[in-house]
């Protein structure tokens, strides 16, 4: 919410609030419109900026992070107007946001200095496609690194409304006579993602395969920018969209569509979407690297205590942000609440977006083995050749930089039982019973009915 600061003095602030800001200091304002009396503080906080070790004097105080207006975003928008990154050294965040996957593709590619960019929010595997100059322009390759996951859940599949009543749900093979009668009309099945081949279009083409229904061949699939998905379901050329809140739920508040499934139903405690920069701007601020991810793992912390949604959700909702016209369109799935639209309504804590922690562990952590989850499923959908399965692990470990993310968590007192100890988190399991063992994904890609790959 906007009139939670004062854009002037909020800018004080978080100018004021140096390297070595106290905890006192941020204590007494954090939740609180920082008042002009905080500016008074600035004297001793700048004496204190300048007192700092020389060896912890960050690179840079600066950085630019593209982001998308989804949940997936709140640890950038929430550390920055909670003081988070500033509580690190990082006083001049910029965040921008982006109008699709692709300008966020295209100022990565062109970097801050050009610009766009110095990374951000991303989908999977975007910057090992990155890395690799597999959707740059040209083919340029531009290594990446990628430094933290932002969240789990907050993302759902939302159909049309003409639908509903016809046993589109979790499991798409109760509906599968709808399927087959729209495959042979003049107007298929067609359901929309925000950017093709990452984890929307997974998300969308596991739901369809497990029932039994071929993304490729029994749907059309198109790709269509998240602001512009509820516009196109109410004017029906849409028959379902994958992306993240508040999007889904937007469709059921203007009685235009329902929830057919949470992604949190189709697997749990999932991997979503991650913070990654440019490998050069990292190598080049490997200091001012860990403070944003302090002030990220930060804000991950505040936004996993419930008592905080309330105001996560105002925050996010303001103008400058999401610019949506209630914050409760945020709240209701940030406290587990989903009311599908059909019927069905869901009201089970363990279903809400996680950021910091969930179930399994950690959230924030970057498993590298997600990573090779989503390069094999690119592999499935020959999204990428099949070589990519003997060339996944040299791939990720360039580009996961696990090892940032815990030196950073280590630095700031993580608690050592919230530091994974191994980069996979084990075998993940599917709402289907379907198996991900990381040592062995070729054994998943077997156990698949529906996939493009020959394996
Ligand atoms: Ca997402």
């Amino acid at each position: 919410m906007n009139e939670f600061f004062n854009s002037i003095s909020r800018r004080k602030f978080l100018l004021t609030a140096g390297v070595s800001a106290s905890a006192v200091f941020l204590k007494g304002c954090l939740g609180n419109p920082p008042t002009t009396s905080n500016s008074g503080g600035s004297g001793i906080q700048a004496q204190q900026v300048a007192n700092v070790n020389p060896e912890q004097k960050l690179e840079t105080t600066k950085v630019k992070l593209g982001y998308t207006p989804i949940v997936e975003s709140a640890p950038f928008i929430i550390a920055k107007e909670k003081g988070f990154f500033a509580k690190y050294g990082m006083t001049d965040v910029e965040l921008a946001k982006q109008a699709s996957w692709g300008s966020m593709r295209d100022n990565t590619e062109i970097g801050s200095a050009g610009g766009g960019v110095d990374g951000g929010q991303y989908q999977m595997p975007m910057p090992h496609l990155i890395t690799e100059g597999l959707i740059t322009k040209g083919n340029q390759k531009i290594p990446m690194y990628v430094l933290a996951q932002l969240i789990t859940h907050g993302n759902g599949i939302a159909i049309a409304n003409k639908h509903i009543g016809k046993e589109l749900s979790v499991d798409t093979a109760k509906a599968k006579e709808l399927f087959n009668g729209l495959k042979s009309s003049k107007d298929p099945f067609t359901a929309a993602f925000t950017f093709p081949h990452v984890n929307q279009d997974f998300w969308i083409r596991y739901w369809l395969a497990a029932g039994g229904i071929d993304p490729d061949s029994d749907v059309k699939l198109v790709t269509v920018p998240a602001a512009q998905t509820v516009a196109n379901m109410k004017t029906g050329t849409m028959d379902a969209f994958s992306t993240g809140d508040p999007w889904p739920y937007r469709i059921v508040k203007d009685k235009i569509g329902f929830l057919a499934a949470l992604t949190a139903e189709i697997w749990k405690n999932h991997p979503e979407e991650y913070l990654a920069l440019r490998a050069d701007w990292v190598d080049k601020h490997p200091k001012a690297t860990k403070a944003l991810l302090k002030g990220v793992m930060e804000a991950q912390k505040w936004l996993d205590n419930f008592d905080n949604r309330k105001e996560a959700a105002q925050i996010l909702a303001g103008r400058n942000y999401f610019n949506l016209p209630t914050a409760d369109i945020l709240l209701e799935p940030f406290e587990g609440k989903y009311n599908m639209g059909d019927g069905r309504v869901i009201n089970d804590k363990t279903k809400a977006a996680y950021y910091w922690k969930d179930e399994k562990g950690s959230v924030s952590y970057p498993y590298k083995s997600h990573d090779l989850w989503f390069i094999t499923e690119s592999v499935r959908w020959g999204f990428l050749p099949k070589d990519y399965l003997t060339k996944a692990k040299t791939l990720i470990d360039k580009v996961n930089r696990e090892d940032i993310w815990k030196e950073a968590a280590k630095e700031s007192g993580i608690a050592a039982a919230d530091i994974p100890t191994s980069t996979s988190r084990g075998v993940e399991v599917f709402f289907d019973g379907i198996k991900f063992d990381p040592q062995k994904p070729e054994e998943y890609l077997k156990s698949l009915k529906i996939k493009k790959v020959t394996i």
